[in-house]
C-alpha cells in the first residue's frame, strides 16, 4: 500500500519556489518589486556570473522591524493585503508572500535590515529556508539582501539555467524595465564589478532613456500625453528612424508594471500603421494608468499579462492616441529662431543632474586575524609621547574586543571615545574612514578587481607625443586602476572606462594629472605613484574631521575596520586610535600616587 505523506514545510517551500523562483532574474525581479514597495528612492542591484552565484540588492527603504524579519520569511507573509478583497486594490507590485520564502529556500541568503527609527538593524542568514544565525548590527537605514548559490540544493533546477551570460542579460533587460517604470528611483546596475547604467532618480523619463539607450535613440523621442477617466499614456514614442527589427524596444507599463501584452503591442502597432514599414516594429517607452477594475493582473504567477475586461474599447483609445499624438509631430513646423522648450539631455546638462544618495551594499567578511599594534596615549610621565605597543595578548581591534565597546559619542565633531575594559579609545573619524577606503583600493588593486565604469559617450582627448609615450609605456597599470582608452591614432584617445569611485576626484584630472606626474618626475614609477593615487582618493572620500557622524554610522565605521589587516594608522603615517588607560586617568586625578 502506498504512505501517504505529509510534506514539511521545507519540502513544500522547495516546490513552491519552483513556481516564483525560475531563474535569477526572478529573484532579481522579486526583490526589486519589494525595494520599491518599501518606497526605497535609491535601489543598487549588483550580480556576478549572471546571477547564479550573487545577487545583491541594497535599497534605503523603510526598512524590517527586527519583530517582523523572521515573518518576512513564511510562506505567504505579506504586510501587503489582510484579505481576497484587498486584491482588487491592490497597488503594491508584490502581495502573494511567497517571494522571500521561496528565494530562501533555494539559496543561501543573507538579509539586513534596518528602520530608521531603530538604533540597530538585524542581520539574518537563512540556508536553504533554514536560519543560521540572527543578530544585530549597525546599519544604515533600509535594506540589503545577498542571495548567493541559487539553486544550491536543487541541482535539477540548476542545470536548466543557461549560460551566465544570457541569464545576466535577462536581469539587465529586467532592471532597465525596472527603472524605465519609475524615473523617481535612482537605479544603479553594477554586473560583474561594472556599473551597467545609474540613473539619477529626479523622475526624468527622458533622461533615464538616454541613460539605458543613449543620446542618439533619446533625440528621436516624439512625447504623448493622453488622458481621459479610465485611461492615460504617458511617456514617448520613437519616430521612424529608429524602427527596430522586433518588438524588444517596445516598452510599456500598466499602473507600474511591465507588462508583455500582445493586445497593447497590436494597438500600439495599429497607430504606428502609417510611419512603420512592413516588419518594422516601434521603439516607445509608455506608462498606462488604467483603472483597477478594468483589468485583471494576476493572470501569470510572475504577473507578466494582463487581461483587459473592456478590451475593444481600449484598443481604439490607444491606437488613437499614438496615430494623433505621432501626426502632432509631423504637423507642427519646426521653430528655429527660438531654443526648444524641451530639454534634450546633452551630456553637459545630464552630469549636472543630481543622483539621489545610492545606498551602500552592506557586507560581513570574515574578519582576518590581526597583529595589533596599537599607540597608547601616556598623560604622564611623558606628556602626549605615542608609544607603540605590541597588544597581541589581548587585540582591541578584533571580533570578541568589539562586543564589549561602548561607544560614548563623538566629541569635538572629529573624534570617537569608546570605552573597552579598562580603557579609553579615541578613534579619529577621517583616518578611521580614510584606512578603510585605501585599504579596499589597494586589496581591490592587488586582486586586479578594481571596478570600473563606462562613461558614454567616451571622453575624447589629444595629447602630445610625449604624454602619449607615457601612456602607452604604462598602459598595464592604467588599466589596472580601472582606465580604459581606444587609440584613434593621431595621439588621440577615447576613454571609455575609469575607475568605478574616485572617491570625489575628478575623472579628467585624476587621468591627465597622473600622465603629467610621470612625465614630470621619470624615477618615480608607476608603482609608488598608484599607491599615491590610491592614498589621495581615500583621503578625499574619507568622511572629514570637524563632522557630526552618527552613532550607526560610527558603528559601521568600528566594524569595518575589524576587516583590515592593519587598522591602525591611515595611509599617511598618523594614528587611527589612541588609548588612554583607565590607571592613566586615575594617576591624572591623584586617585592613585605613582
Ligand atoms: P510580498 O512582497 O508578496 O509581501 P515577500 O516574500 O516578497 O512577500 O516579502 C514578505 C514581506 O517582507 C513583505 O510583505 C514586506 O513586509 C517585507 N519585505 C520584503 N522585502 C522588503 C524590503 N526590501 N524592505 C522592507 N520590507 C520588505
Ligand atoms: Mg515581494
Amino acid at each position: 500500500m502506498n504512505t501517504i505523506n505529509i510534506l514539511d514545510a521545507q519540502t513544500i517551500d522547495k516546490i513552491a519556489a519552483g513556481e516564483v523562483v525560475e531563474r535569477p532574474s526572478s529573484v532579481v525581479k522579486e526583490l526589486m518589486e519589494n525595494a520599491m514597495d518599501a518606497m526605497a528612492q535609491a535601489i543598487t542591484i549588483e550580480i556576478r556570473e549572471g546571477g547564479i552565484s550573487f545577487i545583491r540588492i541594497t535599497d534605503d527603504g523603510i526598512g524590517i522591524e527586527k519583530s517582523e524579519i523572521k515573518k518576512a520569511f513564511l510562506r505567504h507573509a505579506t504586510s501587503k493585503i489582510k484579505k481576497v478583497e484587498d486584491l482588487t486594490t491592490i497597488a503594491s507590485l508584490g502581495f502573494r508572500g511567497e517571494a522571500l520564502s521561496s528565494i530562501s529556500a533555494v539559496s543561501k541568503v543573507e538579509f539586513m535590515s534596518k528602520t530608521k527609527d531603530a538604533l540597530l538593524g538585524t542581520r539574518v542568514v537563512i540556508e536553504g529556508g533554514i536560519e543560521k544565525q540572527i543578530e544585530e548590527v549597525g546599519l544604515p537605514n533600509g535594506t540589503t539582501i545577498l542571495v548567493k548559490d541559487l539553486f544550491y540544493n536543487t541541482p535539477v533546477r540548476k542545470k536548466f539555467l543557461k549560460s551566465a551570460q544570457t541569464e545576466g542579460s535577462y536581469i539587465g533587460d529586467l532592471c532597465e524595465h525596472l527603472a524605465l517604470s519609475r524615473p523617481d528611483i535612482s537605479v544603479k546596475f553594477i554586473q560583474n564589478g561594472q556599473v551597467k547604467f545609474h540613473t539619477s532618480g529626479t523622475g526624468n523619463l527622458k533622461e533615464v532613456i538616454s541613460r539605458i539607450f543613449g543620446r542618439v535613440i533619446s533625440k528621436e523621442l516624439q512625447e504623448i500625453s493622453y488622458e481621459t477617466n479610465d485611461l492615460s499614456i504617458k511617456g514617448y514614442l520613437g519616430n521612424k528612424t529608429i524602427t527596430k527589427g522586433n518588438r524588444n524596444y517596445e516598452y510599456y507599463f500598466v499602473n507600474g508594471r511591465y507588462i508583455k501584452s500582445d493586445f497593447i503591442a497590436k494597438a500600439l502597432e495599429d497607430g504606428y500603421k502609417e510611419y512603420l514599414m512592413q516588419h518594422k516594429f516601434p521603439f516607445v517607452v509608455l506608462n498606462f494608468t488604467i483603472a483597477p477594475h478594468q483589468i485583471d493582473v494576476n493572470v501569470h504567477p510572475t504577473k507578466m499579462d494582463i487581461r483587459f475586461t473592456n478590451g475593444e474599447l481600449y484598443f481604439e483609445q490607444i491606437s488613437n492616441a499614438v496615430k494623433n499624438a505621432l501626426q502632432e509631430k509631423e504637423c507642427i513646423p519646426e521653430i528655429t529662431w527660438e531654443e526648444p522648450k524641451t530639454i534634450t539631455p546633452t551630456k553637459a546638462n545630464l552630469e549636472k543632474i543630481e543622483y539621489k544618495p545610492t545606498p551602500e551594499p552592506f557586507q560581513y567578511e570574515a574578519r582576518n586575524k590581526i597583529k595589533e599594534e596599537i599607540y597608547e596615549y601616556h598623560i604622564e610621565p611623558q606628556v602626549q609621547e605615542h608609544v607603540q605597543m605590541d597588544l597581541f595578548e589581548e587585540k582591541i581591534i578584533s571580533k570578541p574586543a568589539r562586543c564589549e565597546f561602548k561607544i560614548i559619542g563623538q566629541v569635538f565633531r572629529t573624534y570617537w571615545l569608546i570605552e573597552y575594559k579598562e580603557q579609553l579609545l579615541y578613534i579619529d573619524q577621517h583616518a578611521a574612514h580614510e584606512k578603510v577606503l585605501y585599504e579596499r583600493l589597494v586589496q581591490k588593486l592587488k586582486e586586479k578587481k578594481i571596478e570600473t565604469q563606462s562613461i558614454n559617450p567616451p571622453m575624447i582627448f589629444t595629447l602630445n607625443s610625449k604624454e602619449m609615450g607615457v601612456l602607452q609605456e604604462n598602459e598595464l597599470y592604467f588599466n589596472e586602476l580601472g582606465f580604459t582608452w581606444d587609440d584613434f591614432g593621431s595621439n588621440t584617445i577615447a576613454l571609455r572606462t575609469i575607475p568605478l569611485d574616485l572617491y570625489g576626484l575628478n575623472e579628467r584630472e585624476c587621468f591627465l594629472g597622473t600622465i603629467t606626474q610621470l612625465l614630470e618626475d621619470s624615477k618615480k614609477n608607476m608603482h609608488m605613484l598608484m599607491e599615491e593615487k590610491l592614498a589621495s582618493m581615500s583621503c578625499k572620500g574619507a568622511i572629514k574631521g570637524n563632522r557630526n557622524l552618527s552613532y550607526s554610522e560610527m558603528d559601521e565605521l568600528i566594524n569595518q575596520l575589524l576587516t583590515l589587516e592593519n587598522p591602525y594608522n591611515c595611509p599617511h603615517g598618523r594614528p587611527v586610535i589612541v588609548t588612554m588607560t583607565k590607571l592613566e586617568l586615575e594617576k591624572k586625578f591623584k586617585r592613585i600616587l605613582s
